[in-house]
């Protein structure tokens, strides 16, 4: 497995557009391995394969939570191809969001508090879920970065502008 590259803001190729992946197959299966292995490295919850110049409807999430509550977490990672939301609820929620692609820097984001969700996994086999919390905004996160949109697309030009302020300071001191 191979530790890929995570393309940072302002690359232009976090703002591509993936195709759709026609076909299922070790190809397919080995990149989502290394953005599995290249997530983990960054201490991350979620990738999609836009962060790693690799235009294809492809991500990674594991939110990596505890068991029990205090316990230490655990891993359960789930794969993404062709990842679509299907419908999304009315009500909305709150997520303090953070991003590979902008390193330490943290927005609230406002999405919908729940999404129903189909993929294919690795073995092409159709899925389709509800799902609702932390997950709900992880998978509408990642599924924005395979369009070409990032979390800091959905806050204020000000809080935006504040936020690559910061992320420049923070480049700036190495
Ligand atoms: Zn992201």
């Amino acid at each position: 497995m191979t530790i890929l590259t995570i393309l940072e803001v302002p690359d232009p190729g976090l703002r591509a557009v993936a195709k759709p992946v026609a076909a299922v197959d070790s190809d397919i299966r080995a990149t989502l391995a290394d953005m599995l292995e290249t997530m983990y490295d960054a201490r991350g919850i979620g990738l999609a394969a836009t962060q790693v110049g690799i235009e294809q409807r492809l991500v990674v999430i594991d939110l990596q939570e505890p068991e029990e509550e205090g316990g230490d977490p655990v891993r359960r990672p789930v794969t993404f191809i062709n990842p679509e939301l299907l419908s999304v609820s009315d009500e909305t929620s709150k997520y303090n969001e953070g991003c590979l692609s902008i390193p330490e820097q943290y927005a609230e984001v406002e999405r919908p508090a729940r999404c129903r969700v189909q993929w294919l996994d690795g073995d092409g086999v159709r899925h389709e879920e509800e799902m609702d919390g932390l997950m709900a905004t992880c998978i509408q996160h990642e599924i924005d970065h395979l369009n070409g949109v990032l979390f800091t697309d959905h806050i204020s030009k000000l809080k935006r502008d504040i936020l690559m302020k910061k992320l420049a300071k923070l480049r700036k001191a190495g």
